[in-house]
């Protein structure tokens, strides 16, 4: 067992504050992995506030996790020391359902066991990526390119592969038109990934401020939901919107701006049910849908994507110490666009 420093709330909606905690020494089929960074998603917010319910504490959120690898199990193959690796939303799953042995081991039938506030086969308590180091299973590790710094790499093993995966799914690519609700951090990997694959991309945000950052983060288009003519201006223009935003939406009114076949994607998780009328589907033949992260394969392959187009988030890195700071400006939308924290700093006072 190797003592780990790290940061977690001890209760729901409690600040995150120091802990420690042991982590397994690797086993056979383990990499040990520094953690250099860690990105903060919404979903550390929305389970560290115990927001979906069923929450553990101590909790030690985190699972967009950049870092170095330290050690491996006798029987890796495909990792050695001082490979830059990161770890997404799952750690492990059955390995056996159909969902596994398809490569969306994000849909496991028994459920994946998540990066933190889940538990490994034995009973422990997974702990996430706001701490120094973590151990995990050689076929749960992705390998980060070269070419892209861990800091701002880090977001992709989260936001980069949410939105990487459902653009894959419906197709974004030359001649399709992609709209993206919200530019947050899932929003902007959206924006970048979806220009990349050739779509004409447009951004609808719930205000002004964010059209030149648009345009630079790759965006065709950028309009303002909080103008009533939007809906109308846009009615009928879409191949695919994908919805990352987790505040209370029309859902009907986004979902007729969808072409006839056109399908709405959630990704963005409201606490509250949803109503949603049937007309703005059955008078378009149009499909609202949902999309949870992605398999390790197609992981990997969004990493690379990244790799080959350098791509990478816009981060502004803290230190660990200012991260119950980071989550109020996250929920102000105060933020360009995803705060990475620097585990360096566990160890400063
Ligand atoms: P985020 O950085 O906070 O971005 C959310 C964006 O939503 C904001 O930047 C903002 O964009 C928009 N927004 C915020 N308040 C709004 C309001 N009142 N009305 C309309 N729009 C509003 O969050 P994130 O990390 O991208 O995560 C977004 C959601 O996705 C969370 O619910 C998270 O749990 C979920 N998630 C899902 C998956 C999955 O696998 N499906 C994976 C990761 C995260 P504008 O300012 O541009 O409007
Ligand atoms: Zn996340
Ligand atoms: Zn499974």
């Amino acid at each position: 067992m190797t003592h780990t420093k790290a940061y977690a709330a001890q209760e729901a909606k409690a600040p995150l504050t120091p802990f420690s905690f042991d982590r397994r020494d690797p086993g056979p089929h383990d990499v040990a992995i520094d953690i250099k960074f860690c990105g903060i998603c919404h979903s550390d917010i929305h389970q560290a506030r115990d927001e979906w319910g069923g929450a553990s504490f101590p909790m030690v959120p985190g699972h967009e996790i950049a870092g170095v690898v330290s050690a491996v199990g006798s029987n890796v193959t495909k990792f050695r020391v001082g490979d830059h690796v990161g770890v997404g939303c799952f750690v492990d799953s059955c390995r056996t359902c159909p969902e596994c042995q398809a490569g969306i081991e994000q849909y496991c039938a028994t459920r994946p066991v998540f990066t933190y506030n889940s538990a490994e086969s034995d009973g422990t308590p997974t702990q996430g990526g706001y701490s120094e180091r973590i151990v995990v299973d050689e076929n749960y590790t992705l390998r980060i390119p070269g070419n892209l710094p861990l800091d701002a790499a880090a977001p992709l093993l989260c936001a980069g592969i949410t939105l990487y995966s459902p653009l894959r799914h419906w197709n974004a690519g030359p001649g399709k038109k992609v709209a993206i609700i919200g530019l947050g951090g899932l929003g902007h990997m959206g924006v970048k990934i979806a220009h990349a694959m050739g779509a004409e991309v447009t951004v609808l945000s719930h205000s002004e401020s964010k059209r030149a950052d648009a345009a630079r983060l790759g965006a065709d288009h950028y309009f303002n939901t909080g103008d009533p003519d939007t809906f109308t201006s846009l009615a009928r223009s879409f191949d695919l919107i994908v919805n990352t935003v987790s505040a209370e939406l029309d859902w009907d009114a986004y979902i007729r701006l969808l072409k006839i076949d056109g399908a709405m994607v959630v990704v963005g998780i409201p606490d509250k049910q949803v109503p949603v009328g049937a007309f703005p589907l059955v008078g378009g033949r149009r499909s609202l849908a949902g999309s949870m992260i992605g398999g390790i394969a197609e992981t990997q392959e969004m990493l690379d994507f990244c790799g080959r187009h350098n791509i990478v988030s816009d981060i502004e890195t803290i230190a660990i110490q200012q991260v119950n700071e980071a989550y109020e400006r996250v929920l102000r939308s105060d933020v360009r666009y995803r705060f990475v924290i620097d585990l360096a700093t566990l160890n400063s006072k």
